[in-house]
């Protein structure tokens, strides 16, 4: 397969050995990879819209592959859970976080994501919080992200889980919201933190005419439900003016940035002496 711009594989025109060969070369790449550390946490900003503070940074995953180069989660995440490593994976990556975030200014809070395969694990929150303390991380810095489809899974179970981490004060945040099917009911009996609206809704702003009804909607609903909310995919000054009009909200995008690795963010942090 040829590897075109960034992240994005072509599988067509490939015969089907080679597909196969292809798909197993990968398997055993990211494997491998795990195993020697090619696995990094990038970090993209968020902030407070009204004051411009940047609030917190969440972790996106990028292989830095020797043969590939540059790889986003796009990619390697769902070959990761189909493959069983998801979860070793994603330990090691919010270990490194931990050890990474532990610099920053201690008001700044740490986001994760948790892939649903995580969340069909019956220890998944125990092992989580043992990170914490095995990295001496303060539980009230990190917020998980958990998306819609994992509300398909067993929601007794989902329930227990957030309450668990929440106990703890862990921060617990309904993920790409607008994307997939849960019911007011569910969210109302879910005990999250805050809900995350999916870029393809705020992307509606950039066109002038557009005020954005149905952010609107989303924003209202939260209200209704005391959720605070954050916009991600903001990705320009009017996309951040249109926002601002509509609420008190955190947001993210590449207005603000590009997920950066953990260097790029202490030298940020450094420039604003926030370390
Ligand atoms: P997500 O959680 O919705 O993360 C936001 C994605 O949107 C990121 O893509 C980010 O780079 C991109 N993005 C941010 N701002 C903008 C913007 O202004 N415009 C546009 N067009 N895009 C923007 P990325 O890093 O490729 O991550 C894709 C998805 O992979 C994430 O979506 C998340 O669901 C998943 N992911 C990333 N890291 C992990 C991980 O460690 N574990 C798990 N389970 N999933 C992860
Ligand atoms: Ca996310
Ligand atoms: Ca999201
Ligand atoms: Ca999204």
């Amino acid at each position: 397969a040829k590897k075109q711009g960034k992240n994005r594989f072509y599988w067509f025109e490939m015969p089907m050995e080679n597909e196969l060969r292809f798909r197993n070369e990968l398997e055993a790449g990211i494997r491998r990879g795990i195993a020697l550390g090619e696995f990094k946490p990038y970090y993209e900003q968020q902030v407070d819209l009204e004051s411009g503070q940047l609030v917190g940074f969440e972790m996106l995953a990028r292989w830095e592959s020797p043969e590939l180069g540059l790889v986003g989660p796009d990619i390697f995440i769902p070959i990761a859970e189909e493959i069983g490593v998801i979860g070793e994976l994603s330990e090691r990556l919010i270990a490194q976080a931990f050890e990474d975030a532990k610099e920053w200014d201690s008001e700044i809070s740490l986001s994760v994501n948790i892939s649903p395969v995580q969340m069909r694990d019956p220890w998944f929150a125990q092992k989580l919080l043992k990170l914490l303390v095995k990295h001496r991380f303060p539980a009230n810095r990190l917020d998980i992200e958990i998306t819609e489809s994992c509300l398909h899974e067993n929601i007794g179970m989902v329930r227990s889980m957030i309450t668990s981490l929440r106990n703890q004060g862990v921060q617990v945040s309904l993920d790409d919201f607008g994307t997939g099917y849960s019911s007011l009911s569910q969210l109302r009996s879910l005990p999250f933190d805050r809900l995350k609206i999916d870029r393809s809704f705020i992307s509606e702003l950039k066109e002038s005419d557009n005020r954005g009804k149905l952010v609107d909607a989303i924003i209202s609903m939260g209200d209704g439900l005391k959720l605070p909310i954050t916009a991600e995919g903001v990705e320009n000054e009017a996309v951040l003016e249109a926002l601002k009009g509509m609420g008190k909200l955190k947001g993210q995008g590449y207005h603000y940035g590009r997920p950066e690795p953990a260097d790029k963010v202490i030298e940020r942090l450094a420039a604003q002496d926030r370390l």
